[in-house]
């Protein structure tokens, strides 16, 4: 399988990863989508409901 990235636009760029609740810890409990290093929309803990608003960094805790 060689076309996995087939979807991506190059001017859009979105990454979509997985972190660990802040909330309930749950191990990669919420799925974020990164745009310029923000999330888009608000991301929700399949665990616990915890909600991550849009335009959040994960990097900045
Ligand atoms: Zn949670």
């Amino acid at each position: 399988m060689g076309a996995f990235a087939d979807c991506q636009d190059a001017r859009n760029m979105k990454t979509i990863m997985e972190i660990t609740c802040p909330k309930c810890h749950e191990e990669d409990g919420i799925e974020i989508i990164l745009k310029d290093g923000a999330t888009v929309g608000e991301s929700i803990c399949a665990q616990c409901g915890y909600v991550i608003p849009e335009g959040t960094h994960p990097e900045q805790a």
